[in-house]
């Protein structure tokens, strides 16, 4: 419906001002979505969940209380001269309703500055029956509903994650059909209350295979999901794609970046239409300096690159962070000055321009 309302002001409206005063919820998504792809900058995906942070923290001997994850986000938004290089950060719902220690919202504090606040709304993924343990992702039921009260708390755009494993059998044809279903039933539910929806699939890097069958992979993934984006009507003007850098496994032998970039740009270029505005990556378990570098090498790549590429990194912008931070106050300028180095990283890497830390 979005996408149809989308082409129809545009054949009676040519001239995107008038369009832009008719403010039909097509011109939000675009706007936003645009916006998040911005050259220079990045979100940071700061919505693990209470499993996953609770590794995170237990690694630094810091215990996962909410008082201990409210400080983790206080010292990451508030980190001097940090969020010019975000154009968003992705929100677990718990993060949504807190505040710093003085007691501006964490919601206020990015809105301040001209960060857009993403949020989580899927719900884990469950097992598929009969398949080697693939899973989809659950989320779907009262999405609407959950999806305007993230709207009316300040969210502008959403994150739903499919994840695969590469395997003898895997993906298997009917995970990959059932998560792009799921995938195009969040994004066109998203867009419909005014969010705009980031399409995720990480094709997870454990295994022994080379880059070419992560591409293989990667490419049939990505043909699925946009087939079932056009079949529901998803405006793509107002998607960003979130998927996982196109590497061998992680047991395998690694390579150069400007390898990475080749073979992730040109699985990009056979899958994901021009109307998308952005690509932004996940980490997937790089370390912070190898993620860093793969991007500015797919940014430093002449040729046709239709869509900004940029981060939508977790562990490569929080590692290092949370290393220097023991949940103690008088590490918090360290954490501070380790996040602020790798939000200017990455920043450059987007433009291609970045030079590496020198090791
Ligand atoms: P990584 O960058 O750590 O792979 O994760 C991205 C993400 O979405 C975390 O929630």
């Amino acid at each position: 419906m979005l996408s149809l309302l989308f082409h129809l002001q545009m054949w009676i409206f040519p001239n995107p001002y008038l369009a832009f005063f008719l403010s039909l919820p097509a011109d939000e998504l675009i706007t936003n979505a645009t916006y998040i792809g911005t050259p220079g900058k990045g979100i940071l995906a700061a919505d693990e969940s209470t499993d996953t942070i609770e590794k995170c923290l237990s690694s630094i001997n810091v215990k996962s209380v909410e008082s201990n994850r409210r400080a983790l986000c206080e010292f990451l938004f508030c980190t001097p001269g940090a969020l010019k290089y975000l154009s968003g950060v992705i929100f677990f719902e718990e993060t949504l309703y807190q505040k710093t220690a003085t007691g501006k919202s964490f919601v206020e504090v990015l809105k301040e500055s001209g960060v857009l606040l993403g949020i989580n709304v899927d719900q884990g993924t469950v097992e598929i029956p009969d398949t080697n343990g693939e899973t989809t992702t659950k989320g779907l039921y009262g999405l609407a509903q959950r999806c305007q009260q993230y709207y009316r708390a300040g969210a502008r755009f959403a994150k739903w994650r499919a994840v695969f494993k590469i395997g003898p059998t895997k993906p298997s044809e009917i995970a990959i059909k059932e998560n792009a279903l799921g995938l195009a039933q969040y994004a066109i539910i998203c867009q419909e209350n005014g969010l705009v929806p980031i399409v995720e699939t990480e094709i997870l890097v454990d295994g022994s295979h080379d880059i070419d069958h992560c591409a293989n992979v990667t490419e049939c993934v990505l043909a699925a999901c946009y087939k079932a984006l056009n079949d529901q009507n998803v405006l793509l003007e107002g998607t960003l794609l979130k998927l996982n850098m196109v590497t061998p496994g992680s047991a395998a032998k690694k390579v150069a970046p400007e390898v990475v970039a080749v073979y992730t740009v040109r699985t990009l270029l056979r899958t994901v239409l021009a109307a998308v505005p952005a690509v932004v990556f996940l980490s997937g378990g790089q370390s912070d300096e190898e993620a860093t570098l793969n991007l500015n090498a797919m940014n430093k790549l002449k040729g046709r690159k239709p869509w900004s590429l940029s981060i939508s990194f977790g562990r490569a912008l929080q590692q290092s962070t949370i290393k220097a931070w023991s949940g103690k106050e008088e590490t918090v300028k360290k954490a501070q000055a380790a996040f602020l180095k790798r939000c200017k990283a990455n920043s450059e890497a987007t433009r291609g321009i970045y030079k590496g830390d020198g090791q």
